[in-house]
């Protein structure tokens, strides 16, 4: 059993990369629970039928109030997708309204209550969190003690690995919890970049690149097209071929292969390169 949690900056392509490793492992057979962890809600877009799903919070205003909160069952907040995968969208509130993070804590508290974190009949869990807020609620997965395999997707650009320098810095706040770094995908926006320099930023941090990922048009036609994922619509793609190696190697990698990860200040972060 695997829980992964996906982290990285916005836009970087979490949700992306997260639905289609749950297809992956959806297509291998695998009992899936896939959780969008960003107020963007788009997560699960790939993974179910029709469209944007109704999120937790906004069934948290729907159920909560009119019933017991003992009443409210594991029906009551998945959403079943394609390929049986069990799906669930965070939310959040309206913008400039209310905490994003307090949001996501409140549905984990709520899956966690249902006992769907530990067991829940499971073969593979994965969260898909935004990770340019550093704020506490964001960090719930890390908090709470159930994540496990820590995944930061980057790109070559600097925000991106400022953005992964943080999440690193979670990684070893909670690393008590028994949350580790299993390592970063290169998500990369030009594929003639010089790869020497996300290669070195893994070092420093004391991790590995799982995989490097190529800029794919058929992640942009997958995600016009809404019904699939790239890897079911364009199985031969480049970039499907990039995210099955990696979701073999992110089930491969072991607690005992990663060590603390070892981020920077923020100063050394702007001088190191
Ligand atoms: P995030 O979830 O991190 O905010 P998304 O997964 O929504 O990011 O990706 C942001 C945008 O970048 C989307 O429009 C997506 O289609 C595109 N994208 C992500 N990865 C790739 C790639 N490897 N090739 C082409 N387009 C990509
Ligand atoms: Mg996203």
């Amino acid at each position: 059993m695997s829980n992964i949690v996906v982290f990285g900056k916005g836009g970087i392509g979490k949700s992306t990369i997260s639905a289609n490793l749950s297809t992956l492992y959806a297509l291998e057979g695998r009992k899936v629970l896939h959780v969008g962890c960003d107020p963007k809600h788009d997560s699960t877009l790939g993974l179910v039928d029709g469209g944007l799903i109704e999120t937790f919070m906004e069934k948290y205003a729907r159920l909560y109030g009119a019933r017991d909160h003992g009443e409210i069952t594991a029906a009551d907040l998945i959403v079943k997708g394609r390929l049986g995968i069990d799906c669930v969208e965070a939310g959040g509130p309206e913008p400039g309204v209310g905490c994003a993070g307090r949001g996501i804590s409140l549905m984990l508290e709520a899956l966690q209550d249902l006992g769907l974190l530990k067991s829940g009949g499971y073969d593979a869990r994965v969260f898909d969190v935004l990770g340019d807020v550093v704020c506490g609620g964001f960090a719930a997965p890390l908090r709470k003690g159930f994540a496990e395999k820590i995944v930061i997707v980057v790109s070559e650009e600097l925000m991106a690995l400022y953005a992964a320098n943080n999440i690193a810095k979670s990684v070893k706040t909670y690393s008590s919890n028994g949350v580790y770094l299993a390592g970063l995908v290169a998500n990369l926006k030009d594929g003639q970049v010089d790869r020497r320099r996300i290669e070195r930023f893994a070092a420093i941090l004391g991790t590995r690149i799982l995989e490097f990922i190529p800029r794919d048009p058929a992640v942009r036609e997958a995600e016009f097209a809404r019904e699939k994922t790239v890897v079911e619509r364009a199985p031969k793609s480049a970039f499907a071929k990039s995210v099955k190696s990696l979701a073999a190697k992110i089930l491969a990698v072991k607690r005992s292969d990663c060590p603390i990860p070892t981020p920077m200040d923020d100063r050394r972060f702007y001088e190191a390169w």
